[in-house]
């Protein structure tokens, strides 16, 4: 962790990798606390492939107007394989060189924090990281920015999925986010009353699976929900309902993949709140002189992580849920 206070005249944000809900009402935050500071703020478009190409605008505060309540990132978002390169990085200083920007917000996933933290080494820009990724798989803060919302994403599809397996005694297999972390499975899972949520933190047994599909159905359950977080080792629902049906073909089953919907729609209020205090924080954080560190609330306070810490843990699942969601699934 690197602490040298100064004043900066100048600070870009931008938002990287997979967007969320709520990165909006970070930027919004960002961008009003830099300029009560006295800064000039400016808003990099497409994360480090508009920091690259010097795709750079000044924002002021009516720029931000209106759009707390919006999903998506104004600033828009992408994934850059040029960054990854020396040569790529290069190009981004000298941009930032170019609009005199001394000081960088990156709002992101565990890909943004990874290439901010070799772009602070590399070149001694200043950066502070806000976490905003649905998938709740940094270290660091106790939620991530959008995890909220799409988890009731996911509840309200889940939801109307209910209803119709109801009427038609089908099995449903549902597909969520999550590579690498069951977080939104596990709690969509409890909150929609799942028979079984299956997540990449755990090893998924497809006879016990199946075993405990039967003994629904002999206590008269007559339709299931099954919640697959898509990273989950026996793959995402497809597969694992392909391998439910070579056991037991007497299910009438059907595959629901939720997909991208899981990234859209207005923020929640927790999503909201939780990104104007990070972005807000964030800025004064610079103020202090913190660099290379991620702002994020941990047991509900403000606190910093060095990017390396944030990226490499994740925080742990806690897997006696799992077993909570069994016993009241029956
Ligand atoms: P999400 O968790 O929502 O997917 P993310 O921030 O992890 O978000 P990534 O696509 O993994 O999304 O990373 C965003 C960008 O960060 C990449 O497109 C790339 O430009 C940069 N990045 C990732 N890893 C590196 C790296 N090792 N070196 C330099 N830049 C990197």
């Amino acid at each position: 962790m690197n602490r040298k206070v100064t004043k900066y005249k100048r600070i870009g944000v931008f938002t990287s990798g997979g967007d969320a809900p709520g990165m909006n009402a970070a930027i919004r935050a960002v961008v009003r606390t830099g300029i009560n500071y006295g800064a000039e703020m400016y808003g990099i478009m497409r994360g480090y492939d508009g920091m690259i190409k010097g795709d750079i605008k000044k924002l002021i505060s009516k720029d931000v107007s209106g759009i707390i309540q919006r999903g998506g990132t104004i600033l828009q978002s992408a994934r850059s394989e040029d960054f990854k390169t020396v040569e790529g990085r290069k190009q981004a200083f000298e941009s930032l060189e170019k609009f005199k920007i001394e000081a960088l917000i990156a709002i992101g996933g565990d890909g943004t924090f990874t290439g901010a933290k070799i772009f602070t080494e590399e070149f001694g820009v200043p950066i502070i990281g806000i976490p905003g990724t649905i998938d709740n798989d940094l270290y660091g803060s106790d939620t991530t920015i959008g995890y909220d919302t799409a988890m009731n994403t996911v509840m309200e599809s889940v939801d109307k999925l209910k209803d119709t397996a109801g009427s038609h005694n089908r099995l449903f297999f549902v597909e969520v986010m999550g590579r690498d972390a069951g977080f939104i499975a596990l709690n969509t899972g409890i909150a929609t009353g799942a028979e079984d949520i299956l997540i990449p933190e755990t090893t998924t047994n497809i006879e016990d699976l199946v075993i405990s599909l039967k003994e629904n159905k002999r206590k008269g359950k007559t339709s299931a929900i099954i919640i697959v977080a898509e990273g989950d080792d026996l793959g995402g629902a497809y597969e694992v309902a392909q391998k439910v049906k070579a056991l037991d073909s007497s299910y009438s089953t059907r595959v629901s993949v939720l997909g991208h919907i899981q990234r859209g729609g207005s923020p929640s209020v927790a999503d909201r709140v939780l990104a104007s205090r990070l972005g807000f924080e964030a800025v004064e954080a610079l103020y202090l002189g913190y660099s290379g560190v991620m702002a994020g609330m941990v047991n509900g306070r403000v606190g910093y992580t060095p990017f390396e810490k944030s990226i490499k843990h994740h925080n742990d699942i806690d897997k006696d849920l799992l077993r909570m969601a069994r016993f009241l699934s029956i």
